[in-house]
């Protein structure tokens, strides 16, 4: 078996010292595969116990934002997810980010009210993503583009009669289609990942996102490294950390490469540019109850 780089640290040697003393720290967490373990169904997917309760004792600490960060549409992810109303949520890989409920935001919190702009509205000012409660809304050039999606991928289903046993999983986004591909027959899911891929050849607009055991064609372009950097904008932390399982948290890191203070934490064995990895959700779990532990000792 080939060494990974970085090795895998036993949550009990991560240093969390940083994250436990700064003075506002931003915690930014996967949701899939990092907070819930990968499902055949995504619709089945559902965070650990472990990780909500520790969740849960974090929002309520002084100088302490966690925001879920996740290519599922943002409204899909609280519903799914049902974090407490302080947690922020990033959405469609980057390209929704959502600040909660009106009034949830005007945290009570000492540590977040010394900031000043607790933020409604955070004044952000790159070009991508929309900071939003409403999603942004698609271009007619991207509802083309989506449209083009949808016939192509149906266009599969009606071409294939000898695996009409096999269910085509496509989950239906507000910017994207992902097409799921786990559990699926191995030369089914090759077949049906290459036709997928080729409607880019038509729409060179069109988005190819690679993850685990699912191909998206998203029509915007915005990452979960925009969607980081309009929170590290809108919370200013001393100090972020983020937490991500696939091939696009890799944008995530990427973007905090240049925040200084930024702590990136890959979760499994995929390649990455983060300097730490753990193994798995559950010991997602424990450190982010080490986390809050420690946390709430220092600054509770
Ligand atoms: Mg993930």
């Amino acid at each position: 078996m080939a060494s990974l780089t970085p090795a895998y640290t036993p949550v009990a040697d991560v240093d969390l010292r940083p994250l436990a003393a700064a003075e506002r720290v931003l915690i930014g967490l996967d949701f899939d595969g990092v907070l819930a373990p990968l499902q055949d169904d995504p619709a089945a997917s559902r965070m650990l116990e472990g990780s909500a309760r520790a969740i849960a004792e974090l929002s309520r600490i002084p100088g302490t934002r966690v925001a879920l960060v996740s290519g599922r549409d943002a409204a899909t992810l609280r519903q799914l997810a049902d974090p407490p109303s302080g947690v922020w949520v990033v959405g469609s890989h980057g390209a929704e980010v959502d600040f909660g409920p009106e009034g949830d935001v005007m945290s009570p919190i000492s540590g977040d009210s010394a900031a000043g702009a607790e933020v409604g509205a955070p004044a952000t000012t790159g070009p991508a993503p929309a900071a939003v409660q409403d999603p942004p809304a698609l271009t007619s050039a991207e509802q083309t583009m989506l449209e083009a999606i949808d016939s192509h991928i149906d266009a599969f289903e009606h071409t294939m009669p000898e695996h009409s046993e096999m269910e085509i999983r496509v989950e239906h986004k507000p910017f994207a289609r992902t097409v799921h591909t786990r559990g699926l027959d191995q030369r089914f899911a090759s077949d049906l990942h290459e036709h997928v891929v080729q409607v880019q050849n038509e729409h060179p607009g069109i988005r190819v996102i690679e993850g685990h055991d699912i191909v998206e064609l998203s029509v915007k372009r915005a990452t979960k490294g925009d969607g980081m950097r309009v929170l590290v904008e809108a919370y200013s932390p001393t100090v972020t950390v983020y937490l991500g399982d696939d091939v696009t948290d890799e944008d995530a890191f990427a973007q905090l490469d240049s925040v200084p203070g930024s702590i990136c934490i890959k979760v499994g064995r995929a390649p990455t540019r983060a300097g730490l990895r753990i193994e798995d959700p559950e010991a997602v779990a424990e450190l982010l109850q080490r986390l809050a532990a420690d946390r709430r000792r220092l600054q509770g």
